[in-house]
């Protein structure tokens, strides 16, 4: 086949994504709804599409990288009708497992190939070609679409749909819970006197050090939070997904309610665009 690789959502991250593939020699359209945000790209040789009608007809293959399952359903049904017979449809973003098998059945309805790919890290990930692409879906469609995943990460097969997109949600769990975790000790630390550099040694020493702490640790005694790579608006998103996934699977969701919360209250505070690392932030409120 000549692949003809669409691109739709040229945000944060998917544009460091698409850059990637332009730079690996992939023959690009792109796409995203605010037009502005793919203006670099067709500056670096990729084809424009002016809508997600165009970017599919033009394409045989459309990665997705879209903020949520709303946002896909905007993209891929809720336009002009999209002839999607033939083609495959590449889902990159975060959403649940159940989302993801709704969209493998209404697009295999259409005649239109599923593969969901989401993807573990960020933007200086995607640019050192080291995201984690979890595949999900027929394991020789995810080996045909491995080397495109090459010009930006590494694939790692799942299973079958859905069960990447729980894959991303388990490790995504930890996003909140590990920053919530260590802006507790953080803050415990600043507030009794204690030596911020001495606690990182020793937490570095130690097995429970995980390498997002040193990351976060600038951010948080620094208050900057911008720019972010992962906005909170997304970790609310995702611990959102997480919750109902992990109530679908009949596990305690008390701690996932917790993480939440604080983070709804982060966004309540004006911090939806500003990394998700703002959440130490709520932790400082007076009681
Ligand atoms: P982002 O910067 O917020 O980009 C979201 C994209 O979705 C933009 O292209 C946006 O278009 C588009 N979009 C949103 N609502 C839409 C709608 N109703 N119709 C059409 N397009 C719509 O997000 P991102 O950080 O690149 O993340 C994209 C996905 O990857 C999310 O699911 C996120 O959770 C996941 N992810 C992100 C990271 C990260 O480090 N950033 C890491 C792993 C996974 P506009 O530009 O017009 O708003």
């Amino acid at each position: 086949m000549n692949l003809k690789l669409g691109f739709a959502g040229t945000g944060l991250l998917g544009n460091p994504m698409a850059e990637m593939l332009l730079i690996n020699g992939y023959n690009l359209r792109v796409y995203n709804r605010t037009a502005e945000k793919i203006k670099n790209l067709t500056s670096s040789g990729a084809l424009p599409a002016l809508s997600p009608e165009e970017l599919f007809a033009e394409s045989n293959a459309v990665i997705l990288m879209l903020a949520d399952y709303s946002a896909i359903n905007s993209v891929l049904f809720n336009g002009k009708y999209i002839n999607l017979t033939g083609k495959t449809v590449i889902q990159a973003g975060t959403i649940s497992p159940r989302e993801s098998i709704n969209l493998e059945i209404k697009l295999n309805t259409l005649g239109c190939s599923y593969l969901e790919a989401p993807v573990l890290g960020s933007i200086m990930q995607a640019k050192n070609k080291e995201l984690v692409v979890m595949a999900g879906g027929e394991k020789t469609l995810a080996e045909k679409f491995e080397p495109v995943f090459n010009s930006y990460g590494n694939m790692q097969y799942i299973g079958q749909t859905g069960s990447a997109a729980a894959m991303k949600l388990a490790l995504n769990q930890l996003i909140g819970s590990l920053t919530l975790a260590f802006s507790g000790s953080l803050q415990f630390v600043i507030n009794s006197g204690l030596d911020v550099n001495q606690f990182m040694t020793i937490l570095k020493g130690s097995a429970l050090f995980a390498p997002t702490f040193e990351k976060k640790l600038g951010n948080m005694t620094g208050d900057k939070f911008q720019p972010a790579n992962f906005p909170l608006k997304h970790l609310l998103k995702d611990t959102d997904l997480i919750i109902e996934a992990f109530a679908e699977k009949g596990l305690s969701t008390e701690l996932q309610k917790v993480i939440s919360e604080k983070i709804s209250e982060g966004i309540a505070a004006g911090f939806a665009d500003e990394d998700y690392s703002v959440i130490y932030k709520t932790l400082s409120k007076k009681e």
